[in-house]
């Protein structure tokens, strides 16, 4: 399953989405993202801590329906590691990702 063509900032397309709307490859890679590359998985991380946890920029927000399928899968593993004691008060303010 490919993606229908919509912007790619990999070819220096304007800024867009994470995962567009009606393209059938971003609707299989919301609803299980284990098969996103690590960049795009870092960013949708990055973006999801923006508008869940309100880090860094409070006006935040998932540009599209399946960014925020996205989001909502990636804040419910976050819950879970935090529940297990993964992440303390300060990452949940802002300690980055790494890798
Ligand atoms: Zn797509």
């Amino acid at each position: 399953m490919s993606h229908r063509y919509h912007p790619d900032p990999d070819r220096n397309d304007p800024p867009t989405a994470l995962l567009w709307d009606d393209c059938e490859r971003c609707d299989e890679q919301a609803a299980d993202p284990r098969g996103l590359d690590h960049v795009k998985v870092a960013e949708a991380w990055r973006r999801m801590r923006q508008v869940e946890l309100h880090y860094a920029n409070r006006n935040a927000r998932y540009l599209t329906a399946n960014e925020r399928r996205l989001g909502s899968y990636l804040y419910a593993v976050y819950v879970l590691v935090e529940h297990l004691g993964g992440v303390d008060a300060r990452g949940r303010i802002g300690a980055e990702v790494s890798g």
